[in-house]
């Protein structure tokens, strides 16, 4: 699963988009399985990454007959939550994604968080496919499983087809009006030179899904050679930090570049410090699983970039989600890289007002709260922030909160992100006055906490 034999990695792809356009969905659709219904409200709550090889691409994607210009050797795909999304999957300036897939209701056309992934997507200058979904509900739409697009709209009635037109034209328009010029794919001849393609898609019944992936290998191929080329500079970001059973705290992870092996000395930012610690064992789930399907895992003595890959070692329990991981070299300074590997979280902390008055602000991983954080500084949002943590709420984080009580009353507030509050903490916030939102996704955060210093003025 690691290099091909033009010596490149395979791309990584992010998918984006408003909640319930179908993200899972498509994703469950290329895999062949069921995580969405699986999932609490169909909201994805984790982070996850699926790794899809190259033979099982060229199979979905045979009856286009482009198949023998397969040059990356597959496609890891991510699943991002609401909002915090790509900020979460930052590694330290350059982006972990080589291409996101923005997902589109073709019913609802875009909405707002196809607007934040947008915005997202243009700060980082990554490129995307805009995979408008869910064709399968234009009204009278024949039904022909895993066609490419063209296929299927021969097969519809001429209503079908011009309901279609109708909406895509909308949904063109709309991408216009955020500054973004975007065509039908096998139309675009402007491809990576500043129009986007468009491929309709059903997640149900799987039309214009071999066309969606063909794309992403290909053109990722072919546009990203240099980036792709796979180098030997361990590039590794955290993305989840979990207990396993029979395995203790462990970390997922996703090797954009380089190398890891079993034994490894590594680095990773801690919530007290750095943790040096060793690969004690490199896991994978079987190809087509998720990492977050439990399961049994393969054990590896080493893996190439790029992988979703489970690490097992000791000391992992602070460990910071959304940072990056280092290994140390045999000519490198171990307090050297200690220092690098808590520059992340330095960052994100320094950017925290020191003016003593704000709420507290909780999320699960550093990239998550960066995300959040950066959502409070905004001008219609303007909540000053005081202190900050992440992972679950605890009973020292309401103590924390507490102290705005004297200063400041409606202060005394955790606004917590995609985080567990224990019954302790809640216990005692309750006695002492402190009030805890929490949500999954940040702008409900805002508003529960508007409606409450709203209902405190009157
Ligand atoms: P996410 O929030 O973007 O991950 O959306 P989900 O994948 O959870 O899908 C939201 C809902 O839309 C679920 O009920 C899906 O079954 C449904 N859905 C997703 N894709 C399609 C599609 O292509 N066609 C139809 N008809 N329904 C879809
Ligand atoms: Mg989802």
């Amino acid at each position: 699963s690691g290099q091909s034999e033009y010596n490149l990695r395979s791309p990584i792809c992010c998918i984006m988009g408003h909640v319930d356009t179908g993200k899972t969905k498509l994703l469950d659709c290329i895999r062949g399985t069921n995580v969405q219904e699986g999932e609490a409200g169909g909201i994805t709550q984790q982070i996850g990454a699926t790794y899809f090889p190259a033979e099982n691409i060229r199979e979905r994607t045979k009856e286009l007959k482009a198949d023998a210009n397969l040059k990356v050797p597959g496609l890891l795909v991510i699943d991002t939550p609401g909002h915090e999304s790509f900020t979460n999957l930052r590694s330290r300036g350059s982006g972990l994604c080589d291409i996101a897939i923005l997902v589109v209701d073709i019913m609802h056309g875009l909405e707002r968080q196809t607007i934040e992934s947008l915005n997202l997507l243009k700060m980082r200058n990554t490129n995307f496919i805009i995979a408008l979904n869910k064709v399968d509900r234009l009204y009278g739409w024949k039904v022909c499983h895993n066609a490419s697009i063209v296929k299927a709209m021969k097969q519809q009635s001429k209503d079908v087809q011009f309901e279609f037109r109708t909406r895509l034209t909308q949904v063109i328009t709309e991408f216009k009006e955020q500054g973004i010029n975007t065509e039908l794919y096998y139309k675009n001849k402007d491809m990576g030179k500043g129009t986007f393609s468009i491929v309709p898609t059903s997640a149900i019944s799987a039309e214009g899904i071999p066309d969606l992936l063909l794309l992403l290998v290909q053109w990722t191929a072919k546009t990203m050679s240099e980036r792709l080329t796979y180098n030997n500079i361990v590039q590794c970001t955290v993305l989840e930090v979990k207990v396993v059973e029979g395995l203790g705290t462990t970390i997922d992870v996703i090797l954009v570049n380089g190398v890891l092996h079993e034994g490894d000395q590594i680095v990773v930012c801690g919530m007290q410090g750095p943790i040096v610690t060793s690969i004690r064992a490199l896991l994978t789930p079987f190809p087509m699983k998720e990492l977050r399907v439990k399961g049994s895992y393969e054990h590896h003595k080493e893996i190439k970039a790029s992988q979703g890959i489970k690490i097992n070692a000791q000391g992992l329990e602070h460990a910071i989600a959304g940072t990056s991981l280092y290994i140390v070299g045999p000519d490198d300074d171990v307090e050297d890289i200690k220092e690098a590997a808590m520059e992340d979280m330095r960052s994100v902390m320094s950017r925290v007002d020191k003016c003593g008055e704000g709420v507290y602000v909780q999320a699960s991983t550093l990239g998550s709260l960066e995300a959040l954080l950066e959502f409070l500084k905004t001008p219609e949002v303007s909540i000053p922030v005081c202190g900050i943590g992440i992972g679950n709420v605890h009973k020292k984080d309401v103590m924390k909160a507490s102290v705005m009580l004297e200063k400041k009353k409606e202060y005394a507030t955790i606004l917590a992100f995609d985080v567990r509050v224990t019954q302790e903490a809640q216990e005692l916030a309750d006695e002492v006055g402190v009030k805890i939102y929490t949500a999954d996704i940040i702008y409900h955060l805002f508003d529960q906490f508007k409606a409450y210093i709203d209902n405190l003025k009157e």
